[in-house]
């Protein structure tokens, strides 16, 4: 009961809660009806349609020609040398299937980072990369990067604001739910000014800074929560899709956003204004998760360079907030949804204490990878990621207290051994090089993905694209892949053109304002820059009624996610997973050959970041 697991493992739900909106949604999606099955050789018009690039689309079907698309005024899709997807070899899926159950067996604990769960995982890992050939993922020769955690515990604290000799003490918990990612025994604010800055947003794609240049160092922000919702000039009823995605959650309507753009801009605290409605959920989920253990990276300079003090508060002690400094929220908001929105002084001084606990351990990605053939390329890196641990050991359902993490995600990091296997299995290496890397902790907060991206092995610039995989599909055959945050890259492409030419479709994830493009590893690899894709499984089943897929993801939601009974079941169909791993090759490898990187789509809030990479890395 008192194993060191069982502390982290409670913890780590609690933070999971944190990190998505709802615990229970699970990426579930409802169906829609637009198959589109067909072959190579009688679809070449669709492909132009769907690929933009008439070259491309001929190459689909001609072998392994490259044809320059240069300035195509049909669209920015970069060169590829394209074997067809039959030609590329195949994924063994009984050994996919071999190592989940090895992974997600009761040996294993539940994968917990720092446990004997997480040394038999590694060990498991690296014997299979270095079986088949693979080299070392680390420039130090080995297969492993250390990733620093630590666990803090802040003693609850009140918040003091004050105005002139006025004095109001928002009280911990009720009000007000706080932390620091300082690796120290004690964090505070004194005294320190506080500014309203609506949403606290810089979208230099929407021409939009809620900062207008004022000098933030050392006070502390008041923020709204979610990205402004800008009304449709032809339909105020309805939000503009050319801004912050419309409907869509962007990143800066994270929570984690608000807090960076403050650390960057030297700011000692933060508080989020509460609201259930653009957060997605009541304050008692904040209150619950923000409470209690805190699991974080620990930077090289032990997360100095970040906010003192990052919070919430409720949205009644918000509004009476704004009103000690005398304003009104609502006046506030509305203005905050506009360009125009200058920050507000409030006049209000914030003072908080924090002391905490910390409790320090290592954890590890595994790294290993297949060297490119071109002299040039080889530096550039192709990199597929999966998480390899889950929640451990912890509190007991139905008797069983050990979280087997089958699905998630076990059978995601034995997906990419044997994609790797694949690799390895043609006749000569791609242009680029490929990096299989499993990482850590994305249960605590993404963060082993989060630690790579922050000391990344090979340069980010030279990062050429990044697929993650987070679960796979376990019932069979799908006609469709679900790409999260579709439209956001030249990924979306690759994957559109080889679902194709599998005779499937890709579609779009039906909750684009649940942001869970924002939730998994790749996303640390995105908010850097480098290109992502976040695919997610079919809904249309081949064979099965039309409610299938809905009635299964409904059922592993409410049964198995984040639950001892997540297993390998008898039932299961890996053929569905075979052919999106075969997709999720096909992608890598022809990105690992293409004449051009990747690149983000116009208007994506990423596409400035590697840009500005790129061209850093190019006057270098
Ligand atoms: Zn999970």
């Amino acid at each position: 009961m008192d194993h060191p697991a069982f502390v982290l493992d409670d913890q780590a739900q609690a933070i999971d809660i944190r990190l998505t909106f709802d615990p229970r949604q699970a990426r579930a999606r409802p169906p829609r009806a637009d198959a589109w099955a067909q072959t190579c050789q009688n679809t070449t018009m669709q492909k132009v349609a769907m690929f933009f690039v008439t070259a491309l689309a001929i190459g689909a079907c001609s072998g392994s020609d490259s044809t320059p698309a240069g300035d195509s005024a049909l669209g920015p899709t970069p060169t590829v040398h394209r074997t067809p997807i039959g030609e590329l070899p195949g994924i063994d899926i009984e050994a996919v299937l071999a190592h989940t159950k090895v992974l997600s067996s009761d040996e294993y604990a539940g994968r917990a980072p720092a446990t004997k769960g997480e040394e038999l995982t590694v060990n498991y890992l690296v014997g299979q990369f270095k079986e088949m050939g693979l080299k070392p993922g680390n420039t130090d020769g080995t297969y492993i990067q250390k990733v620093p955690l630590v666990g803090i515990t802040a003693d609850p604290a009140p918040l003091v604001l004050r105005k002139g000799s006025q004095t109001v003490t928002l009280k911990w918990k009720d009000d007000v739910v706080a932390g620091t990612k300082r690796v120290a025994e004690t964090v505070a604010i004194n005294d320190s000014e506080m500014v309203f800055v609506g949403y606290g947003v810089v979208a230099p794609e929407y021409n939009w800074d809620d900062y207008k240049g004022l000098d933030v160092k050392g006070k502390t922000l008041v923020m709204l929560v979610n990205d402004p919702p800008v009304p449709d000039p032809s339909n105020s009823s309805e939000l503009d899709p050319k801004m912050f995605g419309g409907r869509a959650m962007t990143y800066y309507g994270r929570w984690t956003y608000k807090y960076d753009i403050a650390s960057e801009k030297g700011a000692a605290g933060v508080f989020i204004i509460h609201e259930t409605g653009p957060a997605g959920y009541p304050f008692d989920v904040v209150q619950g998760s923000w409470t209690g253990e805190q699991f974080d990276l620990v930077a090289p300079d032990k997360n100095m360079g970040l906010v003192a003090i990052q919070g919430w508060t409720s949205l009644d002690q918000g509004r009476k907030l704004l009103s000690m400094a005398g304003h009104d929220f609502d006046a506030l908001k509305q203005q905050a949804a506009t360009r125009e929105f200058k920050p507000v002084p409030l006049g209000v001084t914030a003072s908080m204490a924090l002391r905490n606990k910390l409790r320090t351990s290592d954890s590890q990605n595994v790294l290993a990878k297949i060297e490119g053939r071109d002299p040039t390329l080889k530096d550039e890196y192709v990199v597929y990621t999966a998480h390899w641990d889950h929640l451990g050991v912890g509190e007991p359902v139905d008797g069983d207290r050990i979280y087997n993490g089958a699905v998630d995600n076990a059978v995601g990091t034995a997906g990419i051994v044997e994609i790797a296997r694949a690799f390895t299995k043609l006749p000569e290496p791609p242009r680029r090089s490929i990096l299989f890397l499993a990482v850590t902790a994305e249960e605590q907060g993404l963060l082993g993905s989060g630690y790579y991206a922050m000391s990344p092995i090979y340069p980010l610039a030279k990062t050429a694209a990044v697929i993650n995989i987070d679960t796979l599909n376990v019932h069979g055959r799908t006609r469709d892949l679900t790409v999260v945050g579709l439209g956001a890259s030249d990924l979306d492409d690759y994957a559109r053109d080889a679902a194709g030419e599998q005779g499937r479709v890709i579609r779009p994830d039906a909750e684009p304002e649940k942001g869970f493009y924002y939730r998994s590893d790749h996303f640390n690899f995105a908010k850097q820059g480098v290109p992502a894709l976040d695919p997610d499984e079919g809904i249309e089943f081949v064979g099965k009624p039309a409610d299938f897929g809905e009635k299964v993801r409904g059922e592993y939601t409410a049964r198995d996610y984040h639950k001892p009974s997540d297993v390998v079941r008898s039932d299961w169909d890996l053929s569905g997973a075979q052919e999106d791993l075969k997709l999720f090759l096909t992608v890598g490898y022809r990105v690992a050959e293409a004449d051009r990187l990747p690149e983000w789509k116009p208007g994506n809030e990423f596409r400035a970041k590697r840009e500005e990479m790129l061209k850093k890395q190019a006057t270098n």
